[in-house]
């Protein structure tokens, strides 16, 4: 007699697209398949099956039972399984039949589990890119599992951040598991944390719904759907869920903690959780700031310090009540940009001690042709950081794509006259978002030494008014000066121009275009008509590298 064989088929979210090759060969080649009403109806086209065995939801062990005894006959038989037969699917309990019967691979009947997409995968695609990072499967059924269980799952991957694909959230008689489910969340999770709904994926009554968790219940759950809920650091975009593939962030003053971009990432000082490879040691990182702090703010304790005091106090509390609570803030990368002063040059010893403190060991400190350092350091109190650094006298500025001020020394202060106006302008438009940075040179004399006019927007002072240059291209091999646009500019007139042209670009330009680029395509910037300094002769294109 033939030996008979079990396909255990995963048949994915149901449509033709969708299924495996080997999925439809499993189907096609068995004499019998058998499953649930819903999902042989989805498959009943592909197959030519002798016997079709449709069953109730709650007959899996019967259907399990019968396709062992038709294989045991010697027949082909398929038991299918929507998404992967192996997750809350038939592979397992078609196992469970057969060791029940002392079942062996070597004696036994042939088995062969033929997987499928899943609903985490066919929903993820649907999303975005929601799971991406480490996650988690936890059905919300009761039905077989302990709801004490099930409970104790949802706080360890919510505590532990994973990212979770909640199965079975709720049926016609199980409305309160998914509530629970959001409570325990809300615990670790902000309220805000994208969440997608997906019903029946693929499938002809497929509806997407992308919401948070705090308000996931207002929409329809059912049977059908599977509820994706983010990690700490999933986000929306352009109707899309996307968790990023890692975690750490970086942020400036005034900006919301950004999600590095991806060549930004794997650099060491980019991972400062990491295992320490020397070591062995995990760092916990605020050991550095906290001692800065102590040290920095007894002497003078501003109201922020205090509050800020406060509020660690509280956390503390909270830490010793829920000694999970806070595992969930991730470090961050603070970045920010000091300098002595718009004229002054001098940075005291005073100085920097302080920002070798706050720098710490695992900060970095850059000297950039802005004459500015670039302080980099894992922080998730910015804040403090700023009021520790502004109180040596150093000026604090965001970086990235930001108005940036430079200007002369102004001949160590000789020339002091447009001082204040130079003060004027980093005080007014230093740090202003920006389409792709921006620098606005400024020269005490005509000599612009500085080089003012190599800078997007120049500044010079000239018997006591303003010349304005705009539009250098001051890199590459066809670099240029700017184009020189007004000449002897009353000063009261100087900011209200600029704020006008830095406007216009603003609101104007591409993201990412740089102001010459801009200026260059629209060919006018206010009344500033365009005039092509490029290079004559044809030269030929050289990226970085070349
Ligand atoms: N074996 C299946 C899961 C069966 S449990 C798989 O791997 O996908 C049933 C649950 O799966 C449903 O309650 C729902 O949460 C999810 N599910 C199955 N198919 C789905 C689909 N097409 N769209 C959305 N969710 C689906």
């Amino acid at each position: 007699m033939q030996k008979g064989k079990i396909f255990v088929v995963g048949f994915g979210p149901g449509d033709r697209e969708h299924i495996t090759k080997r999925a439809v060969d499993a189907l096609q080649q068995s004499d019998h398949i058998m499953g649930y009403k819903t999902y042989v109806e989805l498959i009943e086209h592909l197959v030519t099956a002798k016997t079709i065995v449709s069953t109730g939801m709650t007959e899996e062990v019967s259907r399990a039972q019968e396709a062992v005894k038709q294989a045991e006959a010697g027949h082909i038989v398929s038991v299918i399984s929507s998404g992967d037969s192996g997750v809350y699917g038939m592979a397992g309990l078609v196992y469970e039949v057969l060791i029940e019967k002392g079942w062996t691979e070597a004696t036994g009947i042939e088995v062969e589990v033929v997987p499928g997409i899943s609903a985490i995968n066919s929903c993820a695609s649907l999303l975005g890119a929601p799971v991406m990072h480490d996650s988690c499967t936890i059905s919300l059924s009761d039905h077989l599992t302990p709801w004490t269980v099930i409970e104790k799952r949802i706080e360890a991957a919510a505590m532990a951040d994973f990212v979770i694909a909640f199965y079975n959230p709720k049926s016609g008689r199980r409305t309160r598991q998914i509530v629970e489910a959001q409570r325990i969340l809300l615990k670790y999770r902000s309220p805000g944390t994208p969440v997608g709904l997906v019903k029946a994926a693929y499938r002809d009554t497929q509806d997407i719904i992308l919401t948070t968790l705090s308000e996931m219940l207002e929409h329809d759950i059912g049977m059908l759907t599977t509820v994706v809920v983010g990690n700490s650091s999933t986000f929306f975009y352009d109707n899309k869920i996307i968790t990023p593939r890692g975690y750490q962030r970086k942020y400036t003053l005034g900006e919301e903690k950004q999600i590095l971009k991806p060549h930004q990432r794997l650099k060491k000082e980019a991972e400062p959780w990491a295992l320490d490879q020397e070591t062995g040691e995990a760092k916990s990182g605020y050991e550095k700031i906290v001692a800065v702090e102590n040290k920095v703010s007894k002497a003078d304790v501003s109201s922020l310090e205090l509050a800020n005091e406060a509020l660690s106090l509280v956390q503390q509390e909270h830490k010793e009540a829920n000694p999970f609570l806070v595992q969930q803030q991730q470090e961050s990368i603070f970045e920010f940009a000091v300098s002595p002063g718009v004229a002054n040059k001098m940075i005291t010893p005073q100085q920097m001690i302080t920002l070798a403190e706050v720098v710490g060991e695992r900060g970095t400190m850059e000297y950039t042709p802005d004459h500015r350092l670039v302080i980099k350091v894992p922080s998730n109190n910015p804040q403090q950081l700023v009021a520790i650094v502004e109180q040596t006298g150093l000026i604090v500025q965001p970086v990235g794509d930001v108005v940036i001020v430079k200007a002369c020394d102004f001949c160590y202060g000789e020339k002091a006259e447009s001082i204040p106006y130079a003060e004027k302008i980093m005080e007014t438009l230093g740090g202003i978002k920006m389409p792709k940075e921006l620098h606005v040179g400024i020269n005490g004399c005509g000599m612009a030494c500085y080089r003012a006019v190599f800078d997007d927007i120049g500044i010079v002072y000239r018997k006591k008014k303003f010349d304005l240059f705009i539009g250098s291209k001051p890199v590459g091999r066809t670099a240029h000066a700017a184009q020189p646009v007004v000449e002897g500019l009353a000063p009261e007139q100087l900011i209200p121009l600029l704020t006008d042209i830095i406007a216009d670009y603003q609101e104007n330009a591409h993201p990412n275009e740089r102001f010459f680029k801009y200026f260059k395509r629209v060919k006018k910037i206010l009344n500033f008509e365009h005039v092509d300094m490029t290079c004559k002769i044809k030269v030929e294109e050289a990226p970085c590298g070349d």
